[in-house]
């Protein structure tokens, strides 16, 4: 079974149950103000644990969505293998190879932790001159971290930041639909869990003006919802989980999971990496690399491959394939403060950025069309829609 988040299977349909009042909510709200203004005691700080309350600002204010405000449509591949993404080391002739492609739906969550693994495939190696194969995130982040590490760097790319799939994802920090559970190995797996565990200590290091910051995040689902994997084998990553009672909440399902995590917009993010990265010296050159040894002819000894879906026909690998995604995005709205996964008809998520509400989604394994399509937007205008509908 996929280890997806990016809708959950399981999280499809939606019961049509009514939506909680925005009474009711403003009563809850009431409560609670009125228990801390009188001085609430241990035991009511317990209780309030048992029926954990939303975090975000009460009563939610829902994002307003319609047809008419939609700013664009755009769609992106994430670079999906069943079997997980790829850090390797190769040795070719004087050349040495390091791969570090095939990320999914979690590349965003996994860049820095991914890039760390693959600047440790270069131990033994004196830092010299590298050359990283590809500007979108995980080739800024391998080569920044190069760069801390006394290499000199080019990052050789035929797209830079505002074409890549890096600057289309959502940036939910969430290292979801990354592979499948029965394709995994465990090798891969204990990759996967150092990637993981490195990147949330990377983001929450990086300090202001990335574009990072935590948010809670509301799992929705019909049916009561599975621990994804990540959840099950990460706890430690994501803060203030509880299952949220019926009462508590203003979302029409009956199974709401509340989940602490980062948010990472990507329009600021790449640009404030690029930008660190030409201060710490680094250069761009435009390249489109028509085959594997275009690429092992550039003069740096050491090459990261980061080419993300490119890396299907550079290297030849056949499990690379593209999941088709495609988000709406709405004019931002800074009191909006919370994001939904699920409660859909189908892939459905909402996270708001400084710059935009971003409504998603779809995940079509298989699909190199690039086009958006109107029927995937209509079905996440509808499914939003409903989702709001109760909220005033
Ligand atoms: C709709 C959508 C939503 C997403 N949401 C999230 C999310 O919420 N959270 C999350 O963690 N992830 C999310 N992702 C996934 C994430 O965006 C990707 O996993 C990540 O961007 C992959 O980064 P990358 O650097 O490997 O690839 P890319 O960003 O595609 O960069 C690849 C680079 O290689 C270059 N390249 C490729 N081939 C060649 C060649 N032959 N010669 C020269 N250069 C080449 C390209 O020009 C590009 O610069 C989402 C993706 C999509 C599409």
């Amino acid at each position: 079974m996929p280890a997806i988040l990016d809708p959950a299977p399981s999280n499809r349909g939606r019961t049509g149950a009514p939506g909680t009042s925005r009474r009711r909510l403003l009563g809850a709200a009431g409560a609670a103000a009125a228990g801390l203004a009188t001085g609430c005691s241990a035991v009511g700080a317990r209780r309030r644990d048992v029926h954990p309350r939303p975090l975000s600002r009460q009563p939610f204010v829902a994002p307003r969505v319609s047809a008419d405000r939609v700013v664009r449509v755009i769609v992106g591949h994430r670079p999906y293998r069943p079997s997980g993404f790829v850090v390797r080391r190769e040795v070719d002739g004087p050349r040495t190879l390091i791969h570090n492609y095939g990320h999914g739906g979690g590349g965003i969550t996994l860049a820095w932790g991914s890039s760390a693994l693959a600047v440790r495939e270069a131990r033994g190696l004196p830092p010299g001159r590298a050359a990283v194969a590809g500007g979108g995130i995980m080739g800024l982040t391998t080569a920044r971290l190069l760069q801390d590490a006394g290499w000199q760097v080019t990052i050789y790319t035929r797209d830079m930041l505002r074409h890549t799939t890096s600057n289309v994802g959502g940036g939910q920090w969430a290292p979801t639909s990354v592979f499948e559970e029965d394709a995994a190995t465990p090798g891969f797996l204990a990759q996967f869990r150092a990637a993981a565990r490195i990147s949330h200590h990377a983001y929450q290091n990086l300090g202001p003006g990335y574009g990072v910051r935590f948010i809670e995040n509301y799992y929705l689902g019909a049916e009561p919802l599975e621990a994804p994997w990540y959840l099950r084998e990460l706890p430690e990553l994501f803060t203030s989980v509880a299952e949220l009672p019926a009462g508590s909440h203003p979302f029409p399902v009956p199974w709401v999971r509340r989940v602490v995590s980062m948010i990472v917009e990507p329009a600021i993010f790449l640009r404030r990496v690029r930008d660190d990265f030409l201060r710490a010296g680094g250069r761009f050159e435009i390249r489109d690399f028509a085959s594997r040894d275009e690429l092992l002819a550039v003069t740096e000894p050491v090459i990261f491959n980061c080419t993300g879906l490119g890396a299907r026909a550079l290297f030849d690998d056949t499990e690379l394939e593209p999941a088709k995604g495609q988000l709406v995005f709405l004019p931002p709205d800074p009191v909006v403060d919370f994001i939904t996964v699920g409660g859909g008809t189908g892939v459905s998520y909402m996270f708001p950025r400084s710059g935009e509400i971003v409504l998603g989604g779809s995940f079509q394994r298989g699909d190199w069309s690039r086009h958006a399509e109107p029927a995937v937007t209509e079905r996440i205008l509808a499914d939003h829609r409903a989702l709001f509908a109760g909220f005033s």
